[in-house]
């Protein structure tokens, strides 16, 4: 095939349908491993599950860099109010998966010292079961990411309310854990 036979094959797209494929092949993970269900998470990015593969082996450790909050393990009251402040530093648009019974719904732990589902302060993506869930079922939540981001979707962005926009302390995002847990 010639030069001028390629030049023939026109490919057209919308600008945003590119940019979004493009987010999609290259989710950055900010990782938040604070209990046994960090592990399985390791083990994701390991070679065996290859997170490679989906362009999110870039692990940055800093949320401003990085468009993918992964909470996985149990999150306190006390740890609450940082996951929030992580969360408001990574730029829009960015997504979340919530790793594990506990960081989903306080697992077994239904305690006054732990926050029973991350989701009543931060918007969740894609919720993870199990007690640990396997690295496979991480794999199926970050395809479930991908898809969203293909979609030029997230759950931010329904987050904040009109509300809350103009009053960002009515904001789930500012809402302080201390004050919405009375023991
Ligand atoms: S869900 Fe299970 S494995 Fe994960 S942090 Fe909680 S107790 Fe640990």
């Amino acid at each position: 095939m010639g030069i001028s036979d390629s030049l023939n094959d026109v490919v057209t797209t919308k600008l945003s349908f590119a940019i979004n494929w493009g987010r999609a092949n290259s989710v950055w993970p900010m990782p938040f491993g604070v209990a046994c269900c960090a592990i399985e998470m390791m083990a994701a990015f390991m070679p065996k599950y290859d997170a490679s593969r989906f362009g999110s082996e870039v692990l940055k450790f800093s949320p401003r860099q990085s468009d993918l909050l992964i909470v996985s393990g149990r999150i306190s009251l006390k740890m609450m109010p940082v996951l929030q402040r992580i969360w408001e530093q990574m730029p829009e648009p960015k997504w979340c998966i919530s790793m594990g019974a506990c960081a989903s719904s306080g697992g077994v732990f239904d305690t006054y010292a732990l926050i029973q589902g991350i989701d009543q302060f931060i918007p969740v993506d894609a919720y993870m079961p199990g007690c640990p869930p396997r690295p496979e079922a991480f794999v199926d939540a970050l395809m479930a990411i991908q898809e969203k981001a293909r979609h030029g979707k997230a759950s931010s962005d329904n987050f904040v309310s009109e509300d809350a926009s103009k009053d960002p302390s009515l904001s789930p995002a500012f809402r302080s854990p201390d004050a919405y847990y009375k023991c």
